[in-house]
């Protein structure tokens, strides 16, 4: 399954250049072109699923614990201090390319990756008005 206009499906296809770190039947890892960190790389399914939630079940637990596997041997092999896995869906939520891909971030004391949020708060009256919205729907 593959998308002629996907830059990931280009890449798995070997149509354009990547720098593999580890493949199976089901996902490659390559090194992402724009790090935030040294050794940033990405899972990518071998199939094209848009998102998470196009994502098979299946597929999404696999790339999860191929996730722990990889932050394991990684931060051995180059010697960060943790790891951050963000995977971003939906352009509002940064995505960029259409293919989905769980990113894994080493981190480095005083590094200047700098993402994450600004913390709100939260107070127990849209607390209690969110779980009214969510109810009925996991
Ligand atoms: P996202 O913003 O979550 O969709 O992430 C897309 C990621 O793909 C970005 O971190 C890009 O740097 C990365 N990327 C885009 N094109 C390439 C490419 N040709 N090779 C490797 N990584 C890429
Ligand atoms: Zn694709």
């Amino acid at each position: 399954m593959k998308d002629e206009n996907c830059i990931f499906c280009k890449i798995l296809a070997g149509d354009i250049p990547s720098y593999k770190v580890y493949e199976d039947d089901e996902f490659t890892v390559i090194l992402d072109a724009g790090p935030a960190t040294r050794g940033h790389a990405l899972i990518i399914p071998k199939d094209h699923y848009k998102n998470l939630y196009e994502l098979p079940e299946e597929l999404a637990a696999k790339a999860f614990v191929l996730g722990k596997k990889m932050i394991t041997a990684l931060t051995k092999a180059l010697g960060c201090d943790g790891y951050n896995l963000v995977q971003n869906n939906g352009a509002v939520a940064g995505q960029t390319v259409e293919h989905f891909h769980l990113h894994l971030i080493p981190r480095y004391e005083g590094d200047d990756a700098g993402f994450g949020w600004h913390m709100g708060s939260l107070d127990a009256e849209d607390a209690q008005a969110i779980l009214e919205q969510i109810k009925g729907a996991i």
